[in-house]
């Protein structure tokens, strides 16, 4: 089965500074990186590393062949990823010595997708393959739907959180991922409690605490522990978990197992530094799992 990641691309420029800067002040950075990012990316990465057919669906600038080269370095399939007249996205990122980060994001050619180029990838899939998406792209709604249609396995990551838009993906979506806040912030907004949210599944992730799969139909819960690791960096942890669950679930492991298969994974991008750079390969994880 194939994975279809409908995403956003950015280019992380990440600056170690003293402290944030303050209003008015000007600062030298320490240090300086750019990183592939973006949390379809990142989603798009950790599933082709783990061993899927991965095919990336989105934009970038005309002149960028680095994020090309990123992704497809990362086994990434990224022959469905437009060229568009804006620049690929970017994230100024500043990190403080705390570990404390700002983030500005410009979306740049995330915001420049085209429907019609969404559906004629996704008239290709076949029955039972996946379709992953987040938030950072515009039609997620539109292309869930799309997914629905042809009997695809759609996997939402409601996150960067927004309400409405999470409500609005709800009636069209398989399996709804989110991590610990997101869930009470949903269960806040909507004033439901988890149980009762009208999906088929449900996948909440809780950091050191692992995660749990909960199917909606008969309420039966799947708990997956976190394995103790020494934590040094857990950006992108939520997407390392997800893209390996859908590389799992897609090569037609239970739940259980793909659920063991995700958590091995962000064990091991947990304890290295960065994104997309940080997420495991299949023979990492299958020597985690032995
Ligand atoms: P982020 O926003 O940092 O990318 P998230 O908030 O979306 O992450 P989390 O729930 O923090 O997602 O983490 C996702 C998964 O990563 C967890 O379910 C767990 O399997 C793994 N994980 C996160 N933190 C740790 C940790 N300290 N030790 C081991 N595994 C961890």
């Amino acid at each position: 089965m194939t994975v279809y990641n409908f995403g956003s691309i950015n280019r992380d420029l990440i600056h170690e500074v003293p402290h944030m800067p303050a209003p008015g002040e000007t600062l030298a950075a320490k240090r300086y990186s750019v990183g592939l990012g973006g949390k379809g990316a990142n989603q798009s990465v950790a599933c082709a590393r783990a061993g899927a057919k991965t095919v990336h669906i989105g934009a970038v600038g005309q002149q960028d062949t680095w994020s090309l080269a990123q992704l497809e370095g990362f086994g990434v399939d990224v022959s469905q990823i437009r060229r568009v007249e804006a620049e690929t996205g970017h994230a100024v990122i500043y990190v403080d010595p705390t570990g404390e980060n700002s983030i500005v994001i410009q979306h740049g050619a995330n915001a420049e997708q085209s429907l019609e180029a969404v559906e004629a990838v996704l008239a290709k899939a076949n029955s039972g393959d996946i379709l992953l998406l987040q938030n950072e792209t515009p039609f997620t709604e539109e292309t869930a739907k799309l997914g629905r249609n042809r009997d695809l396995f759609v996997i939402y990551s409601a996150a960067p959180f927004e309400p409405d838009a999470v409500s609005a993906m709800l009636p069209y979506i398989d399996l709804l991922v989110m991590n610990r806040g997101e869930c009470e912030e949903l269960e806040r907004r909507n004033k439901m409690p988890l149980a009762d949210i009208p999906v088929p599944h449900v996948l909440v992730t809780l950091g050191a605490d692992g995660a749990i799969w909960r199917d909606q139909s008969d309420g039966s819960v799947t708990h997956v522990a976190a394995r103790k690791v020494d934590a040094v960096d857990t950006t992108g942890a939520g997407d390392c978990f997800t893209g390996v669950l859908a590389a799992a679930l897609s090569e037609g492991k239970n739940r259980k197992q793909a659920l063991e298969m995700a958590s091995a994974a962000a064990a091991i991008q947990v304890t290295r530094p960065g994104a997309a750079p940080a997420m495991p390969t299949r023979d990492e994880i299958d020597a985690a799992l032995q």
